[in-house]
């Protein structure tokens, strides 16, 4: 199988799905991630240049520890992409890049800007990938493919519909997170923390919910169309 994750983020896909990524490809399927903003405003000290240039091999360090095609990073600056039909036009292409049989992106809903936008567009984007008549660089997808809300950023207001037990794979998943350096400095040293110790928390605290000891919780985006039967997560 092939998976697509796109976050809004450099970092958003390690820290919110890395373990489902790292479990898919495990057991041998094909994982390929998109970055839709370059993390340009993600530090109060090093400029937008300087820090979107940081953030890009950040992200190929993540997507390279974790066996995953890099698609495409950065693509839009931060807090500025927008639904429109050109931003929707890259992203249709970036679906058509990866073909995949499986979309893991953010809820349309999540808690800023970057995070809804990403979720809307991936929605549209992966539909309009199926059609011959929206033209881009890439042929057409065969199919319109199922798709996963990530969790939201310490579980608040999420409601999960299912779960994926990433035990095995907590050490591997914070490694991967440990990639994005210049978030991990600036969160520890502006705000006290430790955003692995904060990722470890919040996949312990998803595991309570589910009776494991690490899980990721994601929920089903269940429109006619995306369903399939059962759960096409690890
Ligand atoms: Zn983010």
């Amino acid at each position: 199988m092939r998976v697509l994750a796109v976050g809004a983020h450099p970092d958003d896909i390690e820290f919110l799905c890395a373990g489902t990524l790292l479990k898919f490809r495990n057991r041998g399927d094909e994982i390929f991630t998109a970055v839709l903003c370059n993390g340009d405003k993600g530090h109060y000290e090093i400029g937008p240049e300087e820090l979107a240039r940081i953030r890009r091999l950040e992200a190929e360090e993540a997507a390279k520890s974790e066996k995953a095609t890099l698609v495409s990073v950065g693509a839009f600056p931060d807090l500025e992409v927008y639904a429109d039909s050109e931003s929707r036009r890259k992203v249709v292409e970036i679906v058509r890049q990866a073909k995949p049989d499986l979309i893991l992106t953010h809820h349309p809903d999540d808690y800023m800007c970057d995070h809804s936008t990403t979720g809307r567009l991936v929605i549209d984007a992966s539909f309009a990938a199926s059609l011959p008549n929206y033209r881009t660089e890439s042929p057409h997808t065969k199919s319109i493919p199922p798709l996963y809300f990530m969790d939201a950023l310490a579980a608040v207001n999420f409601q999960p519909t299912d779960y994926v037990d990433i035990s095995e794979f907590i050490e591997e998943k914070g490694k991967a997170l440990l990639c994005h350096q210049s978030q991990y400095r600036w969160l520890l040293d502006h705000d006290g923390v430790d955003y692995v110790d904060f990722m470890k928390k919040h996949s312990a605290f998803r595991g309570v919910q589910c009776g494991v000891k690490y899980a990721e919780a994601f929920q089903r985006y269940a429109v006619w169309g995306r369903i399939r039967p059962g759960c096409w997560l690890p």
